[in-house]
């Protein structure tokens, strides 16, 4: 089988996977970068536009995994488009937010190449979209070569734990096997349960490593480090302080809620408005409404009625006030410019009452990554339109991940006992991690770390 690396980034950028296996052809994720501005930031379709693709399979509804999909489409016209039932609630809330998204940073940030597809657009692939339930065997193949006989491959979804929807993807050719992990999460978080990808083997694995880079402290655990934010929250309440956890709206926003719903049931929080954004209310009415099919904790919790869940209104972040305890969950995860969650920190960073606490990953290069690293009471470049700035206020980061940790990716490996191993999704050194890891723990896998466009036969 032949796969090549279509993300135009050697660190975590965009997520596609162009796989060719017995004369069949898929792509697995379709994303988009999330700090390259326009069309630097799509993968590069271009290295394979000529060649007729029969399916698109989606790992999960994150941008970096599905935020190209509308120009896959045009690349592929006639390619169906598969995902989990989960992804499927999911998906084009997530593509019209993006046209959204896009259409205001034309605006505001002058990107002349945005949107790089409308809402229209949008709407014309979704008939396409095709949803299947975790653990069932779907043929791939294009009509015509069913028709003419061939063989099928056939796919299955795996529930991988991440985000809701979120699956490692199973690839069966007639001689040949696949697996790819998309992100994945091997510990229950608060309200999504851990993944279920107990039994898989395959001939190659393609695996996410965004924790490579990551060593847990001796004795962690993550019921501790839930305690220290709860006790965290109380602690800047108390003194009247407001509290902002950035989040993404898809996933650690629920599971951020999931633990304030739990605070406040508990006593340990007063009943209070919790504030969020429209998209991150979208997908947690969804969260809601299908608690019944996820794999999860707390299936009868439902977090639209636990809390008063209040949208916080556009523009709305730059002038309401800030004293008095108030409770942000809100976009962007990495404070990118333009969101509530950099306009919050702005007003928010210089007041020592204020509290910002990070749950979630923090590219270095992004507003958050530079606030996280700045000394108190020193000036830092905090984002180009929010210039320079001096933070007072506290900062305190909680590894809440909704990635595995890397030993027990180390043990998946072991598991799947593929002959080769291709590693992406991860900044280098945690590539690299990986490779010298699994070269000494599993010296007959073979291990390879594809280039940006790079094809590699395995
Ligand atoms: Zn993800
Ligand atoms: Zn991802």
């Amino acid at each position: 089988m032949r796969i090549t690396n279509l993300n135009p980034d050697t660190a975590i950028g965009a997520s596609a996977w162009f796989v060719q296996i017995e004369g069949h052809r898929l792509l697995l994720d379709a994303g988009v970068h999330p700090k390259r501005e326009g069309r630097g930031g799509l993968p590069l379709y271009d290295l394979v536009k000529n060649q007729e693709l029969d399916a698109i399979a989606i790992s999960h509804c994150h941008h970096d995994h599905v935020g190209s999909l509308p120009i896959a489409l045009r690349y592929f016209p006639k390619a169906h488009v598969l995902m989990s039932e989960l992804s499927y609630f999911l998906v084009e809330r997530v593509l019209h937010n993006s046209v959204n998204v896009m259409k205001r940073q034309r605006e505001e940030l002058g990107i002349k190449e945005y949107p790089l597809f409308t809402h229209d657009e949008v709407d014309d692939i979704a008939p396409v979209f095709q949803a299947f339930k975790y653990n069932r065997e779907v043929d791939w193949a294009a009509f015509q070569k069913t028709r003419a006989g061939f063989l099928s491959p056939s796919l299955e979804f795996y529930d991988a734990g991440h985000a809701l929807g979120s699956a490692g993807i199973s690839v069966r050719a007639s001689k040949e096997t696949l697996f790819y992990t998309g992100d994945v999460c091997f510990h229950d978080q608060t309200i999504l349960r851990k993944a279920r990808f107990e039994g898989v083997k395959a001939d190659v694995l393609i695996m996410e490593t965004t924790r490579g880079n990551r060593e847990l402290a001796p004795g962690f655990a993550r019921e501790g480090e839930i305690e220290r934010l709860s006790q965290a929250i109380r602690r800047v309440l108390q003194r009247k302080g407001s509290v902002l956890i950035p989040t993404f709206a898809l996933g650690r926003t629920q599971e951020i809620l999931a633990l304030l719903a739990l605070m406040v049931a508990g006593g340990q929080l007063q009943p209070q408005p919790i504030y969020i954004g429209g998209l991150g209310r979208v997908f947690t009415e969804i969260y809601d409404l299908e608690a019944h099919r996820t794999h999860r904790q707390y299936p009868n919790l439902q977090l639209h009625e636990a809390l008063n869940l209040t949208v916080l209104e556009q523009g709305q972040a730059k002038k309401m006030k800030l004293t008095g305890g108030r409770l942000f969950v809100i976009t962007a995860g990495m404070m990118s410019e333009n969101t509530a969650a950099h306009d919050l920190a702005l007003r928010m960073m210089g007041d020592e009452t204020q509290a910002i606490f990070f749950v979630g990953y923090t590219d270095p290069d992004t507003p958050g990554g530079h606030l996280k690293a700045a000394k108190h009471g020193e000036p830092f470049l905090f984002s180009p339109s929010g210039g320079q700035a001096t933070r007072l206020c506290e900062i305190q980061d909680f590894d809440l991940t909704a990635h595995a940790n890397r030993g027990e990716l180390l043990d998946f490996v072991g598991q799947v006992d593929p002959r080769a191993v291709l590693l992406g999704h991860g900044e280098e050194d945690s590539r690299n991690w990986f490779e010298e890891q699994i070269r000494m723990r599993y010296p007959r896998i073979k291990v390879i770390q594809p280039k940006p466009g790079e094809a590699v036969d395995v």
